[in-house]
């Protein structure tokens, strides 16, 4: 059985005759992009196409140079590295995600931490030790205590109209769990201001559609799921038309380790220090905004089943959540308003 999940609006704008699909792809932020787009002309070196990659690369080198936690000198390591007590100047373009990140710090209770560097480096998901390192070992319980001790999303005094946050010293900002989508909103925003308003841009798995397909129809997406277990039947196939839509999974499958017979996956839980570990295989977030997406998308993934589901219905979100079970069966909950998609 299949699902198809459809929006609330439809605009009737479609893309004119003649007008066909183009697509480029690169590298960005560890992982690939992916454009597509409707428009004239055909091959990677017309004019569009060059105009296309330039603008979409300089917009994802901006937020690397901005928010990345692996690029040394970034204004994000710039403030993570600053002294105890001063104030850092951060790019404008920061502030939507930092108001978003810290929003969501507060109502998820400390679930989703954009002040969770330290910890996340002490797993071994930052630039340094890295858990493919040979011989890298998990942080033991008092190097554990020590980056809890450094996450404390409420000391930054983050002030919106001058843009400075108080580095409290040791604090450790990442945004890795929500820049990416942030960075496909604004090259779908670039390409609408270029007068490209039909697109499809995927950054390593988030998405964005806008607009039509060439033929009328919305750009059609599956949903990711998680790869089953031996046995198992498949999780039925959930398409989802990306018009005026995001989608972003989270997912307990990729970027993962084993130590000790524990799986290590790179979402962490800052309540406690230790990654996540109640069952959910994968959160897939709809929303009209990625940068929504993708983080409520790991802040459901920390929260786990229940609490996850009460929150995203109570903020109204589209959330679906699929369980591994103890006997290896997938199992699969929407949200109220990922029910209402459905319908
Ligand atoms: P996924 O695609 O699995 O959602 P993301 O790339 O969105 O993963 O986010 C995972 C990254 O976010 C981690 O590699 C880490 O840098 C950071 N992170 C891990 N746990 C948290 C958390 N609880 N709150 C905020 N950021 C986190
Ligand atoms: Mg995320």
């Amino acid at each position: 059985m299949n699902r198809v999940l459809v929006p609330w609006q439809m605009d009737s704008a479609v893309p004119p005759l003649g007008a066909q699909v183009l697509q480029l792809d690169g590298q960005t932020m560890g992982t690939t992009w992916q454009v597509r787009w409707v428009g004239q002309g055909s091959g990677q070196h017309s004019q569009q196409a060059q105009a296309v990659r330039t603008a979409v690369q300089g917009v994802l080198d901006l937020v690397v140079e901005q928010m990345s936690t692996w690029l040394p000198g970034s204004d994000l390591d710039r403030f993570n590295r600053a002294s105890a007590g001063s104030r850092q100047v951060l790019p404008e373009a920061m502030a939507d995600v930092l108001d978003a990140a810290l929003w969501l710090a507060q109502v998820s209770g400390g679930a989703f931490n954009p002040a969770a560097g330290a910890l996340v480096n002490a797993w071994g998901f930052g630039p340094s030790p890295r858990y493919t390192d040979p011989g890298f070992a998990p942080p033991d319980s008092e190097a554990v205590q020590a980056a809890l001790a450094r996450q404390d999303w409420r000391s930054l005094r983050w002030d919106r109209a001058s843009c400075q946050a108080l580095q409290p010293g040791g604090v450790w900002l990442d945004l890795s769990a929500i820049a990416k989508g942030h960075a496909v909103d604004l090259v779908s925003r670039r390409l609408a201001a270029m007068g490209i308003g039909h697109s499809l841009v995927e950054v390593g798995g988030e998405l964005r559609g806008q607009g039509l397909r060439p033929d009328g129809q919305p750009w059609w997406v599956d949903l990711e799921t998680p790869p089953p277990q031996s046995a198992q039947p498949p999780l039925p196939t959930t398409r989802l038309a990306l018009h005026g839509l995001c989608v972003a999974t989270s997912g307990d499958y990729r970027r993962v380790y084993t130590h000790d017979g524990q799986r290590r996956p790179h979402t962490l839980d800052p309540r406690h220090g230790q990654p996540v570990s109640h069952g959910l295989a994968s959160v897939s977030v709809v929303h009209t905004e990625c940068l929504w997406a993708d983080a409520w998308s790991t802040a459901l993934t920390v929260l786990g089943l229940q609490d996850g589901l009460a929150l995203a219905s109570a903020h109204g979100v589209a959330a679906l959540f699929v369980q591994r079970e103890a006997d290896g069966r997938l199992t699969e909950t929407l949200s109220p308003a990922m029910e209402a998609l459905a319908e």
